[in-house]
């Protein structure tokens, strides 16, 4: 697995690219895409899914362009949709963009598969993205780096986020890599023992 980061938009929001030698998945598309459009010409990718883990507007500014520039599929939580109307700090919304439901599940992408998580809290429709053979995990916004979301713009909820954090994030192996929306990167043991919020210190 090859995987590029590219902070992107406003609150630079991370972009996560994962490819092998022709195929191409993001996660998450926080503002312009030209470096990653750039990138994916560079090395002669086909981009075939675009996975949003939650509708806040600094993980899809850039969605639509993306998806127009190379005809991938966006896919959300259905749960989020109704962020789709709301403009957060007034900055424009991805009202039009389209995106597919996607519900907990596996599928295949790239050699791998994509496990997909149910972890609402700091949406309600809040997914993360596990691939056991790449010994990761996407989190969005749900786990940072000793840190978690934020639980107070609209559908937020403390105790569902950290009752999403222990029962579908820490349960995976230990050595998964967490990658957040924001920040850092992470691992699920470390964040167990050290995440003041939902670690075994909280
Ligand atoms: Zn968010």
């Amino acid at each position: 697995m090859n995987s590029v980061l590219f902070p992107l938009g406003p609150l630079e929001t991370n972009c996560y690219l994962v490819h092998d030698n022709s195929r191409a998945f993001i996660i998450d598309v926080g503002g312009d895409p030209a470096e990653v459009i750039a990138y994916l010409r560079e090395h002669n990718l086909s981009l075939t899914h675009i996975l949003c883990t939650h509708l806040h507007f600094d993980h899809t500014l850039g969605v639509q362009a993306l998806a127009g520039a190379t005809g991938a599929t966006a896919y959300a939580s259905d749960k989020d949709r109704f962020l789709l109307e709301e403009s957060s700090y007034g900055a424009p919304q991805a009202g039009k963009t389209a995106f597919v439901n996607l519900d907990p599940g596996s599928f295949p992408l790239l050699s791998a598969t994509c496990a997909v998580l149910s972890t609402p809290g700091h949406t309600p429709g809040g997914l993360s993205f596990h691939f056991p053979e790449f010994r990761t995990v996407f989190v969005g916004d749900s786990l940072f780096y000793r840190s978690i979301g934020r639980t107070d713009f609209s559908g937020g909820d403390f105790p569902t986020l950290t009752s999403s954090i222990r029962s579908r994030l820490f349960t995976l192996p230990d050595e998964t890599v967490a990658y957040p929306g924001h920040g850092p990167h992470t691992s699920i043991g470390e964040e167990k023992r050290f995440n003041p919020y939902v670690g075994a210190a909280a």
